[in-house]
Parts: C-alpha cells; structure tokens; sequence
C-alpha cells in the first residue's frame, strides 16, 4: 500500500518534469490509474493517496469493483478504457466519467441509445489505431474521416477526444501520439462543437512522458502505479 503512494509520488513528478521539458503546465494532464485485474483493496489505496480517476478494461470486473464494500463510498472517476462491444454499452453507461475505447459508428449509436433511455449524456472517446498493426483495436485514421458525420449526429453522448494504444518502440509511439494531436485537430476544425474536442488519452507506463511532449491530456497507467499483471 505504501508503495501505491510511492509510486503515485514518482509519476507525478515524471509528470511534471515531461511538462517541463516542452512549457505544459501539469494541471493540464489527468493521471488514470488502470486497475485491471488488481483487487479493489489496492485501487482504495490508490484512493486514499488522492488517485480518484481509476481505468478499468474489462466490463464485468469494472462492475464487480463498482460494486464493492470497498470501493462504493469512494467519489471514484471511472473511466472505461476498454474495447467496448456494443452489447455492453448498456452495463456501463451511466457508471463512467468517460468511455475511451469506442471504434465504431454502431457502438456509438447503441451507447447513445442507451445514455437517452436514462436520460443521461455520455462522455467518450473514439480510439485509433494510428500503428497500424492487426492485433489492436481502432479505426484507422481514414476511416475516422469518412465515418466522423455518423458519430458527430448521435444524441445523448458528446465526443470529447481520441484514444490510442502506440507501438513498443519509443520512437515509433512518438510518431503515433504526433498523429493522434494531429487527427485531432482534424476534428475540431470539422466539428460542429470544437469546443467539446478537448480530450487527447494517450500515453502508458512505458512512453508517458513521451505522449505529454506530444500533448496528451490524459495518461493511462497501470504497472507503474500497480505492478505488473499476469495477464
Ligand atoms: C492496461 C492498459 C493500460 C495501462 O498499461 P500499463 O502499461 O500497465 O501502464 C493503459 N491503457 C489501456 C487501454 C490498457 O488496456
């Protein structure tokens, strides 16, 4: 438990040393702590050390965790960080801060539909494959233009930004996350509410500070914070 706050301590000041090195100031960036397979005992410690945004990737541990003794009390942002599968939408929609992981016009559609049945708006993310490779989720950059008009039309859910997961290699996700702020930028000047287009989550335990240099607004991290998962 004392080494969740150790570690929270250390990130922070990575934080702020990254938002040094390129004129950010450190208040613009938000920590998430992705909790994936750790149990709600270590997420209250991170709590308890002031983390409150906590990420979690899989639809039935986010809820079980919700759903704890543990944890209920707690004023937790949860954000979903996930790939969301459209016939999961209604499980989490109205229990997230923020969706990150949304890659399709039908997932969208089926959360929008959802949020307006509770009379809720939602808040998410389009995730992009900007590496390319087969294994991940995400559209493609080109297909984000081509399908943005279907998500733009959606009640009941306001698109805040985008989401990627970069490559290993360090300089190959500094090209990614410079494509991501760019596709962003895209967006905003296309968007019917630019202003809304605020949200760039980019960034893990391994290539955080290189995603703030890029502009990250939010950083997903798991094993720094956590320790590693075996899965
Ligand atoms: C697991 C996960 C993270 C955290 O990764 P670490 O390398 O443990 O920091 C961030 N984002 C997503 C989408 C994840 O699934």
């Amino acid at each position: 438990m004392e080494t969740i706050s150790d570690n929270l301590r250390l990130i922070h000041k990575e934080i702020k040393a990254a938002c040094m090195k390129c004129g950010r100031d450190p208040s613009d960036i938000r920590l998430i702590a992705v909790s994936k397979t750790k149990p709600a005992e270590l997420v209250k410690a991170a709590c308890e050390a002031g983390q409150l945004d906590i990420g979690e990737s899989y639809v039935q541990e986010f809820l079980e965790k919700q759903a704890s003794g543990l944890l209920s009390n707690l004023p937790i942002r949860w954000h979903f960080i996930g790939h969301l599968q459209s016939n999961k939408a209604k499980d989490i929609v109205g229990r997230t801060t923020l969706v990150h992981g949304i890659d399709k016009p039908s997932t969208a559609a089926e959360l929008s539909k959802r949020a307006a049945r509770q009379g809720v708006t939602a808040d998410y993310l389009i995730e992009i494959n900007t590496s390319g490779e087969a294994s991940k989720f995400g559209l493609a950059p080109d297909e984000l233009l081509s399908l943005i008009p279907r998500f733009f039309e959606l009640p009941n859910i306001r698109l805040r930004g985008l989401m990627t997961i970069a490559s290993p290699d360090r300089e190959k996700a500094r090209q990614e996350f410079r494509l991501l702020a760019k596709l962003l930028e895209k967006l905003r000047s296309i968007s019917p509410h630019p202003n809304l287009l605020t949200e760039l989550s980019m960034g893990m335990s391994q290539d955080y500070d290189i995603a703030i240099e890029e502009g990250a607004t939010m950083v997903r991290i798991g094993t720094a914070i956590f320790g590693s998962r075996n899965r």
